[in-house]
């Protein structure tokens, strides 16, 4: 299995080297260069299995000789051995035909641990069997630097630097990357959005002195080991609910497109997905996209549902990629424009596609809390801000087919929103019951990619 860059001009990388890269050499994101599919025997016997036995089934052909069948199956049993539940990925049902795909019960109470746990088995593999080291940087709008923190502290072959929006992710969150006491740990607070963390991450990899000299690696929903790893809870919830012999559909909440690409690789794979439902917050483009055709981005408003405060959703690239029959150069144009104008329109084909594969829904602030009160009232769930956007949804899309909604992170994470929604004080897994008393460590930075890799030169010399 090669791997295969959405802007066509760099080279074909194994499992492992995509994995370890991150971002391709020309910009763009690694893709699979066909995608496996699972016939529907295949999908049956998945019936009753656990989850880690689902994982090594629907992942193992991905990852070519990367690792034998033996370190892959040892990979998935530890990285979700840490979460607090023993289906990992449990569904509740909601309403008639509704089900909620409970994502939280990993060691971040955010569906990111599902991948950045697995990442982290297989870079700590890889990594000592080749005997290097690396640098991982990420940039997060909460969660994802949190999970990845988790995943990699107190890692001998790696450190990991998290550049967080200063004062725009929860104290929960905040308080997850600042107050791990690893020496390999280092918090970043960058005085700028999350859209600029991302802007500067991927400044970074395009810096090829810095990022050949630091050994840059990234675990980004770029990283298309991630991705990967997300495809797996798309078959196992779908099975639950009778597939393959029933079609089944999924809202997702999303920020940067990863999540709901997964479902679309699960779909393309054989999963038999009837609709992949675009649920956004007030950040809408995503859904102004599917409605206009033209991806304007147009600057972040903070919201309660923080993780999905993105306008450039960066893995869209991989579906517009599928869309214009993988043609990298009709991709790389698309986004230079994006670079230079802020916008791009795909053609009115690509966008029949589109509408072809996925349908879209805004929620804004105000519908959001009535939704976390309303799942409470109803059903005695309590959700948190992300997971009521994708509820609220899927509501107008519901039907004959079962709809699974991805809850993508407890309400602990997001208390105070929580609380003015439904009345709720909803208090964090004793495992994590003293985050408030932790001692924080932080270093604030500009926006500035020259200040952002001085900063990381000087941790690395110490
Ligand atoms: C990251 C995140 C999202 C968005 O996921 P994408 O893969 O970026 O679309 C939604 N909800 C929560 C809680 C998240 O952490």
């Amino acid at each position: 299995m090669r791997y295969i860059s959405t802007r066509g001009s760099a080279p074909s990388l194994s499992f492992e080297e995509a994995m370890l890269t991150g971002l391709a050499r020309d910009g763009g994101l690694y893709v699979p260069e066909s995608v496996p599919t699972m016939p529907k025997s295949e999908i049956a016997a998945l019936a009753g299995l656990s989850y880690e036995e689902v994982a090594y089934r629907v992942m193992r052909p991905f990852i070519g000789d990367t690792f034998s069948d033996s370190e892959f199956g040892e990979i998935i049993e530890k990285a979700y051995a840490g979460f607090g539940h023993d289906a990992r990925a449990p569904l509740v049902q909601l309403a008639p035909n509704h089900f909620l795909l409970e994502l939280f019960h990993g060691p971040t109470l955010a569906f990111k641990d599902f991948a950045m746990q697995l990442i982290g088995q297989m870079f700590q593999k890889a990594l000592a069997r080749r005997g290097e080291r690396i640098t991982i940087v990420g940039a997060t709008s909460g969660d994802t630097g949190s999970a990845a923190i988790e995943a990699f502290r107190g890692l001998e072959a790696v450190d990991v630097f998290v550049m967080f929006p200063h004062g725009r992710v929860s104290e929960v969150q905040r308080r997850q990357m600042t107050t791990p006491v690893e020496g390999n740990v280092h918090a970043l607070a960058v005085h700028g959005d999350f859209d600029d963390c991302q802007a500067r991450l991927k400044d970074m990899f395009n810096d090829f002195e810095f990022r050949d000299g630091v050994r840059l690696a990234g675990v980004n929903s770029i990283n298309w080991g991630r991705v990967l790893a997300q495809v797996v809870y798309y078959f196992s919830s779908a099975v639950s609910l009778g597939a393959p012999h029933r079609k089944v559909s999924f809202t997702v909440p999303t920020g940067n497109f990863g999540d709901i690409f997964a479902g679309y690789i699960a779909k393309k794979m054989g999963l038999p997905i009837d609709k992949l439902v675009i649920a956004t917050n007030q950040n809408d483009i995503l859904h102004r996209t599917l409605t206009s055709g033209a991806y304007t981005t147009m600057g972040v408003t903070p919201s309660i549902s923080p993780s999905m405060d993105i306008q450039v959703s960066s893995n869209f690239e991989r579906a517009l990629f599928d869309i214009y029959d993988c043609e990298g150069s009709a991709v790389a144009q698309l986004m230079d424009e994006l670079k230079s104008g802020g916008s791009f329109n795909v053609s009115q084909g690509a966008l029949e596609r589109l509408r072809g594969l996925f349908v879209s829904g805004r929620v804004s602030e105000e519908e959001t809390s009535a939704m976390i009160k309303s799942a409470f009232k109803h059903t005695g769930e309590v959700l948190c801000p992300h997971s009521a956007v994708g509820v609220k949804v899927a509501a107008d899309h519901l039907g004959v087919t079962p709809m699974i909604t991805l809850a993508t992170a407890h309400p602990a994470k997001f208390p105070a929103a929580v609380k003015a929604a439904c009345g709720q004080d909803i208090s964090l897994p004793p495992r994590m019951a003293d985050l408030f008393e932790r001692d924080e460590r932080v270093t604030e930075v500009a926006n500035d990619l020259g200040a952002l890799e001085t900063l990381i030169w000087e941790r690395l010399a110490l």
